[in-house]
């Protein structure tokens, strides 16, 4: 048994390596899942490397290195309000990443809650960090939430999201946009809701650095959470964006960092490679959106040529994220086209999953209502500066040859 399987891993393995040897290119597989993470900027690595080599104090140290790695890191947090026009660089907290920032939001402000259960209202596409995070604090009681559904493009509605709101709602929650299909929110039209009401909004932005405009002056949020992986950035470091005003309670204590809001030594390093990938993201969004966007239609329109109406477009053509094209291929199963995919040197992400032997749909796909039978052959193409018109020629090559292996 165990022969066998490393017999089969070993043809894999080589038939990976003729993929990539017919290509050309051994080390480098055509990255399209850049909404999972993303190949860090090689100016990012550069301004990470003092804060390895001569920079290392710890900021909250009064000797020279400490009081270095201090004015390091404020430069850096004016660095980060500016790229968010933020009113103070207080209003930038730095956490490991947006799993920990949604969670401050939600538990942070439950937790600042005295008296009657709170009230929060989310959307069923919500990234799993939001959504278990609320599924906790209702099943421990802490909280009631109520998750407002999304129609056939993935979008809630505002004023469902108005309906939803109770004498007790403390926090909306909505995501900017959809991480597996790209859908943008009406985060204009909630944030005015909340404004009319007084009711705090947290919106998890994490995919629209370098994709869509960032201001959180406008429109205006009160909390918003960020992982610079997800644009070119390094892993372990995100950004909790708080408005001065607004209480939320820590989930890490201690030595009191990040204005007491988040304890636990700055990670400098990772800090700096936030800073410089943010106003990369920022400052050529527009370049690389129009980028993105004309090989995303490159990618569908191939995609309609070979396989006609036996693939299915998720995502919407207006009001979504340029980079993102999520689709079903009919009759097939995600999971086996990914392998497929990756086989020929091509990273991309399944919309369904094997679990327990059984396929999954994804929830995204779910809530929009999606029918089993397609949304089980959907895979995401998320693309990024890095990519090319080649790259989507030869995913395209591959996917032509798959039409008729199904
Ligand atoms: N929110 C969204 C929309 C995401 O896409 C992701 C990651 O995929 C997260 C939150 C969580 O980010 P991280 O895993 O960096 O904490």
């Amino acid at each position: 048994m165990w022969r066998s399987f490393c017999t089969v891993v070993h043809w894999a393995e080589e038939q990976k390596k003729e993929a990539y040897h017919q290509r050309g290119t051994m080390d480098e597989p055509v990255y399209l899942d850049n909404n999972a993470t993303t190949r860090p900027y090689p100016e990012v690595l550069e301004a990470m490397k003092p804060c390895f080599q001569r920079r290392y104090g710890n900021p909250s140290s009064v000797h020279q290195l400490g009081r270095d790695a201090r004015n390091q890191l404020d430069e850096c947090r004016k660095r980060v309000a500016d790229a968010l026009n933020a009113r103070s660089p207080l209003e930038i907290v730095f956490v490991s990443c947006a799993t920990e920032a949604n969670a401050l939001a939600l538990r942070g402000t439950v937790s600042g809650v005295d008296g009657d259960r709170p009230h929060l209202v989310t959307s069923t596409v919500e990234h799993p960090s939001v959504l278990e995070t609320c599924r906790t604090l209702e099943e421990k009681g802490r909280a009631e939430v109520t998750y407002v559904p999304v129609d056939e493009r993935g979008c809630v509605s505002v004023r469902e999201v108005r309906d939803a709101i109770r004498p007790s709602t403390e926090l909306v929650s909505i995501m900017t946009a959809n991480n597996e299909i790209g859908t943008r929110q009406p985060v204009e039209g909630i944030s005015e809701i909340c404004r009319e009401r007084d009711i705090r909004f947290h919106t998890d932005a994490v995919q629209v650095p370098g994709k869509l405009p960032i201001d959180v002056q406008s429109p205006p949020v009160d909390f918003l959470s960020l992982s610079a992986h997800k644009f070119h950035g390094p892993r372990g470091i995100g950004v909790f964006y708080r408005r001065k005003e607004n209480r939320v309670e820590p989930l890490l204590e201690g030595g009191g960092q990040e204005e007491e809001l988040r304890s636990g030594t700055e990670a400098t390093a990772l800090i700096a490679g936030l800073a410089e990938a943010i106003e990369r993201a920022t400052g050529n969004r527009e370049e690389v959106a129009e980028q993105t966007r004309r090989l995303r239609e490159q990618l569908w329109t191939g995609l309609q040529e070979s396989w006609g109406n036996r693939v299915v477009r998720h995502t919407p053509e207006e009001g979504s994220l340029p980079n993102t094209l999520n689709v079903s291929f009919r009759g097939r199963e995600s999971d086996a086209l990914l392998i497929s995919l990756d086989l020929e040197g091509i990273c991309v992400s399944a919309g369904s999953a094997c679990d327990s032997g059984a396929i999954e749909m994804s929830h995204v796909l779910e809530a929009m209502a999606i029918s089993e039978e397609v949304g089980m052959g959907s895979v995401r193409f998320s693309l990024s500066t890095f990519n090319t018109e080649e790259d989507i020629q030869y995913t395209l090559e591959v996917l032509d040859r798959q039409v008729d292996s199904g």
